[in-house]
């Protein structure tokens, strides 16, 4: 991780970088900012330009022996920690043994949050903590010298995670840093740290991605930018959360969805017959997605029937939809197809046979629409 693989925060990235070229490093940072924002992101390459063999104006060479290793986060002088679980994957729960988890998890995203990775780790409940063992192994190593580094670096992901005594182990070695010693803390949540050892770093605030960087970010992920425009709407400032949207977002629902409402709206009733049998042969979720998207879009004909047209952010074949069902649909009939989809998601959960409900609400869905 290099700056300039960060989308946005310059004023930040410049900040660091004046800290290194003058000299003035300071030895415990707070990267503190959301979940799903770039404040590990930041510190990854913040780490990698301090240790760069062949430090750039304004970026780490990214080729350099130092570089290659912190790329891969198999820098000898670099510790991890970060929260961990009983994982079905790993024996025991120290960072260490959850290293190569861990490189796989943050080399997808380095915009992933606690959540994800409890998820990807198998965790056995939704918890992760940091434990005291972990704060005192850290201690112990870092107390050796450098291999190859001018500084060690350790990274506390998520300190907000520790217990009291590995908060305060952690706190002791603030108070008492061995030279050239770097911590960068990551943190979501810096209310939950203890204020002493707030008072030992020095704060870089991390502010939420934008729209506009989301979007970015999409497309460099190779999503197309209409659909990261949609995105970017629900996403806010979560990368991560932007990204799985929008990979889930590019199957074909948009395309069935507007054939289903033609159907309707004609009514064309062999169509819709064969329709529903075309439905009861889709798995259960794909069912239930295919319900989801239409009661998000039949709120989206909604607001632009309000005029709240600020909120509505679609793709344009969407925007296209609502705009045409906006002056073809009264309000009143909106609501109520709002409502029979509810419905219909409600039974469908709940084991109903998805042929005669799917028919039974294209049925109802052409009445309201007629009305
Ligand atoms: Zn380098």
């Amino acid at each position: 991780m290099v700056f300039k693989d960060i989308i946005g925060h310059q004023d930040t990235k410049n900040a660091l970088v004046r800290s290194v070229q003058n000299n003035h490093v300071a030895h415990a940072q707070l990267f503190d900012g959301a979940p799903g924002g770039a404040n590990y992101a930041l510190a990854w390459a913040f780490a990698t330009y301090l240790n760069c063999e062949n430090r750039q104006a304004d970026d780490a060479c990214g080729q350099c022996a130092s570089c290659t290793k912190m790329a891969k986060l198999v820098h000898p002088d670099v510790y991890h920690v970060f929260p961990t679980a009983i994982s079905p994957k790993v024996k025991g729960n120290s960072s260490e043994v959850f290293m190569p988890l861990w490189r796989a998890f943050v080399g997808v995203s380095p915009y992933r949050t606690l959540s994800d990775w409890l998820v990807f780790i198998d965790a056995d409940n939704k918890q992760g903590n940091i434990s005291a063992e972990e704060a005192r192994s850290v201690v112990k190593r870092l107390s050796l010298k450098a291999f190859e580094a001018e500084y060690k670096v350790m990274f506390v992901w998520l300190p907000e995670l520790m217990n009291v005594t590995s908060a305060n182990a952690l706190l002791k070695i603030l108070e008492e840093p061995p030279a050239k010693t770097l911590f960068l803390l990551v943190t979501n949540q810096s209310d939950k740290l203890l204020t002493t050892i707030i008072s030992r770093t020095q704060r870089v605030a991390v502010r939420a991605f934008e729209d506009d960087e989301v979007a970015q970010y999409l497309q460099q992920k190779n999503v197309e930018e209409k659909l990261a425009r949609q995105t970017a709407y629900l996403a806010d400032g979560n990368l991560s959360a932007a990204y799985l949207t929008a990979t889930e977002a590019t199957d074909d629902r948009h395309e069935w969805f507007t054939g289903w409402m033609r159907d309707c709206y004609k009514p064309a009733l062999p169509e819709l017959v064969k329709r529903a049998d075309g439905f009861d042969a889709q798995p259960k979720e794909r069912q239930k997605a295919i319900l989801d998207y239409t009661t998000r879009l039949f709120r989206e004909v909604f607001l632009w029937q309000q005029d709240v047209r600020a909120l509505v952010r679609l793709q344009d074949d969407q925007l296209k939809f609502v705009q045409n069902f906006a002056g073809a649909i009264k309000p009143s009939s909106v609501e109520g197809i709002v409502n029979e989809i509810s419905q219909a998601h409600y039974h469908l959960e709940r084991n109903a046979r998805a042929k005669i409900l799917f028919l039974d609400l294209s049925l109802t869905l052409a009445r309201l629409m007629r009305s």
